[in-house]
Parts: C-alpha cells; structure tokens; sequence
C-alpha cells in the first residue's frame, strides 16, 4: 500500500493522464507523467514529467527508478516497453493484459472463451477468409483492423451488394476482424475497478450515444432494466476477475432486444479510465480516476454512490469548445477543459457534466 507522497507513474500524457493526476494530488500522491508528445496536456499538472519515446530504453529506466508504481492512461503502449518497466517496478494492470486488449481478435476470442456473448465474428487474413466471414456473419457487417483502431478509424461497413474486397482494401488489407452488424437499441458501458486484493467496485450502467463515431453523451442511468444492469455488471467483474485485473477499466456493450427481453453483446474493453465515465467526477462521491488511483496504490476502493436524480456528460469535440461561455452558468453543469489548444475537427477538447436533481 502506498503512502501519501508516493509517486505513481503514468505512461501517456492526455486527458486521462492529466484527470488521473489530479484525482491523485487529492489524495496526497504525485504523478510523473511519460509522453513522448511535447505538448502534452497532463504535464502541465503534475511535478515530475518525461517527454520521451517509449522506446527510450535509458528514459524509461530514469523513470521507473523515480517511481513506486506505474501504471497508463494509454492502452497501445508497446508490450517491449511495459515488459522492460514491469522488470523494474510494478506495472498496473499487468502488462499481459495489454497484450489481450490491442488486438481485437485476441480480444473476443478471450471474451467469447468465457461464454460472455459477443456478435458474429470471423478472422480475415485472406480473401477468403474474408468471402467465408460474410456467410457467417451476413451483411451488414463491419470490417475492422485488429489493431490501433479507435473512434471508428480503422473500420469500414460492407452493406449487401457491396464490394468486400474492396473495402478490405480501404484498410490496406491489414489483418481485420469481421463482425456482424448488430442492430442495437442502445450502447452502454460498465466503468469497474479492481483492487490489487481483488475486490470490484461497478459504477452505474452508462447509455452511450455516439456522433460520427465519436461519443457525445454519456447518461446514468441508462434505459436498461434492473436485470440487464446486474447482468452487465456480473460480465464487468468477470472479466475483471479473468484478467486478474487492477485498477480501472470498461467494457462497452450493446443492448439488443429480442422479444420483450432486453440482452448485451460485448463490444469491447478499454484496460484504462474511459471516456464514458468522465460524468463520475462530478456526478459521484468518487471518480473512476480516483477509483484507478485508489487500486494502483493498493488502497481499498470507495463504493460509488451517483449524486443527483440524473446525470449526463457532453462531451466538447473540435470547435464545440467555443460552447464553453454559455455552459459555465448552466445550472448543475461542471465544465472541463483539456487545456489543448489547436481545436481540430473530431478532437475531444473538454467535456461538461450536468447534474439533474429534480
Ligand atoms: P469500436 O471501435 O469497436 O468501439 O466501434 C465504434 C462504434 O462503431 C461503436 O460504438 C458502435 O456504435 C459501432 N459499431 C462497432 N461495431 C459494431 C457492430 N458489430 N455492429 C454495430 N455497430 C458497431
């Protein structure tokens, strides 16, 4: 268990990175950040940073020895590099975990092989493998990269009558992985936590609603009845418990409807604090990123209680962060900023909760 004044490791230097080094100031900890970006938003919060590449092996080195636990806000760290620090000082959640969660294949096979429901899927490495995938699965379907995808890059829809090769090549022909399209009613998450004892903590469901890809709203409580909330929670401490997991993660999923019945599909885990779980810094009596500190540092988890009736996060994505004047008297809401300065389209630049108590 680490004493107040200890310093935690983070690898990645965005958002989450700089929410988790302030949700650790609060408890009396420190933060040295590693990044290999200069302009780093999670620098500029925390007392000790590293702008470096992870390949850096004697800067890597400096900065396991200036360090009691590391653990990272940024799940495509390369494997080299977390082995090499994991051999140094504690690495949390073990690096093996990284290795399941970077390819999407490796990922639902994992997934499936615990029985958790996920969609059709098929491996496509091959022409056809891919004609094969499509008897499986049936059209529509989606195509994705095994790896590096996020926020709908590195995945094309192929609709019936469409050419599948053809969008295979859109993706370079990289090795993909083929799923059915689900027609969901809706799109949720579990945020959890485990601690190094191996207690898990849930936050409430999340409903999830996406804008070209990107999310935008993030609501608890979501529309989901109480049985298919604790059914999404049981699959977030399995999978919890399967990867011996510690600290925070999410699983996001689909919610079907078959018949009255309401069921979830996985789609996929984030072996990080998420997005979908920014609403708990202000919506909660604790934090995800709080709850990821807590667990790192091999402190007992607190158990979430949601503040107000109903909460919901918006998410400030590009030029939306001109929004923030007219947000900041709106009543309940808590605005956030990354500090970024260049608003891109499709950049996450801050995000605003609301909290609803009538
Ligand atoms: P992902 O990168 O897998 O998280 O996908 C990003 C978004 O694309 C999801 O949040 C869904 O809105 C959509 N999506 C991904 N996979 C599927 C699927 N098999 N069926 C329907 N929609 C999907």
């Amino acid at each position: 268990m680490l004493k107040p004044g200890s310093t935690i490791g983070i690898l990645g230097g965005g958002q989450l990175g700089r929410m988790l080094a302030l949700a650790a100031a609060r408890l009396g900890l420190h933060c040295h950040i590693y990044s290999p970006e200069k302009d780093s938003g999670a620098f500029e919060v925390v007392r000790a940073s590293t702008c470096a590449p992870y390949e850096d092996e004697a800067a890597l080195a400096k900065f396991a020895s200036s360090v009691d636990v590391i653990t990272y806000e940024f799940e495509n760290v390369p494997a080299k590099t977390a082995s090499f620090l994991a051999k140094r000082k504690p690495v949390f959640p073990d690096p093996h975990v990284l290795e399941l969660t970077q390819d999407r294949l490796i990922e639902k096979n994992f997934i499936d092989g615990l029985k958790i429901a996920v969609a059709p899927y098929a491996a496509v490495h091959s022409a056809s493998q891919l004609a094969a995938g499509l008897d499986k699965v049936g059209r529509p379907a989606v195509l994705k990269t095994t790896t590096m995808g996020y926020d709908g890059k590195g995945q094309v829809k192929i609709m019936p009558g469409d050419d599948a090769n053809a969008a295979w090549r859109k993706l370079k022909n990289a090795p993909c992985i083929l799923e059915g399209f689900v027609k969901f009613e809706r799109e949720v998450s579990v945020i959890a936590a485990r601690s190094a004892d191996g207690h898990v903590e849930c936050f409430e469901v999340t409903e999830n609603e996406h804008r070209d890809h990107i999310l935008k709203i993030s609501t608890v409580p979501a529309k989901v009845s109480p049985a298919l909330a604790t059914e999404a929670k049981r699959i977030a401490t399995r999978i919890a418990k399967a990867f011996d997991y510690v600290g925070v993660f999410a699983v996001e999923m689909f919610v079907v409807k078959t018949g009255k019945k309401q069921a979830v599909l996985v789609n996929e885990i984030a072996p990080r604090v998420h997005n979908s779980g920014h609403w708990t810094i202000d919506g909660a009596t604790v934090s995800q990123f709080e709850q990821h500190i807590r667990a790192v540092a091999g402190w007992p988890l607190a158990k979430p209680i949601r503040l107000g009736r109903k909460v919901e996060m918006t998410n400030l994505i590009g030029a939306e962060v001109n929004e923030t004047q007219a947000w900041l008297t709106v009543p309940g809401a808590s605005v956030h900023l990354y500090g970024k300065t260049d608003a891109r389209p499709g950049r996450k630049m801050g995000h605003v909760t609301r909290v609803y108590t009538k």
